[in-house]
């Protein structure tokens, strides 16, 4: 059978969670409180929904109860976001996981009976230092809050296949920017170029894609 989720909040993260569950082949109810989020995800997720969360008699009209999992993704608005969890209990969904903003917010979800509670940027911030220090992880740089530059050296796990072997940018939205070999620099490589074992690859992306290729593919 397959999964059914529902993400509340259509921003980058609670996007990202969609996308994501999409392509793992998961059946997923989008919402989000603005129409222009919403469209954004007409065509990915299984069903897009605008709608105010915070609103028990809307949530108990989408039927959210039969669904086993809700994630509940809304960012800074943090009354909306403690609102919609108490809704959820209240309705009697199952799994109810949810973004923390700061320490204080985790507090009041856990005490109203959030079943998971994350921080993303908190926890992304220790990976992001482990990968620093970790052996594929050359250097990084920094080019915004949630983008950076990595070099990372191929292991044996992806070395002799190539950039169109790989997929990056389709599968990561990561850009591999060049291939140093020994003492040659490749830039823009070309997409059969075959990677090869101790190549450092300098890639490009989104912090949270970057961290999901080098789970998966690292
Ligand atoms: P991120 O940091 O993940 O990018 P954002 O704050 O941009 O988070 O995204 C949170 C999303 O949650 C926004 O798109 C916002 O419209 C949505 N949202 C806020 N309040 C509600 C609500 N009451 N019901 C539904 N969606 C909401």
């Amino acid at each position: 059978m397959k999964k059914e989720f529902v993400v509340i909040g259509l921003g980058r993260f609670g996007g990202s969670i969609v996308k994501e569950l999409i392509d793992q082949g998961a059946d997923v109810m989008a919402i989000d409180i603005l129409t222009e989020r919403v469209d954004e995800f007409a065509s990915i997720a299984t069903q897009a929904v605008v709608a105010d969360t915070t609103d028990e008699a809307v949530l108990k009209s989408l039927g959210i109860r039969n669904f086993e999992h809700v994630i509940v993704a809304i960012g800074d608005n943090i009354q909306s976001s403690i609102l919609t969890t108490l809704m959820l209990k209240e309705i009697g969904v199952k799994k109810i996981t949810v973004k923390a903003q700061n320490d204080y917010h985790e507090k009041v979800l856990r005490k109203i009976g959030a079943d998971q509670v994350v921080h993303p940027e908190r926890d992304m911030g220790i990976r992001i230092a482990n990968n620093i220090l970790s052996n594929n992880v050359l250097d990084y740089l920094e080019l915004s809050d949630d983008h950076s530059i990595m070099e990372i050296i191929v292991n044996e796990k992806i070395s002799s296949k190539s950039i169109i072997d790989l997929d990056i940018r389709a599968r990561y939205g990561i850009n591999i920017v060049a291939i140093k070999r020994g003492n040659n620099l490749m830039i823009s490589p070309a997409a059969d170029e075959k990677l090869q074992l101790n190549d450092v690859l300098i890639i490009i992306g989104a912090d949270v894609d970057i961290i999901r290729f080098e789970k998966k593919v690292l």
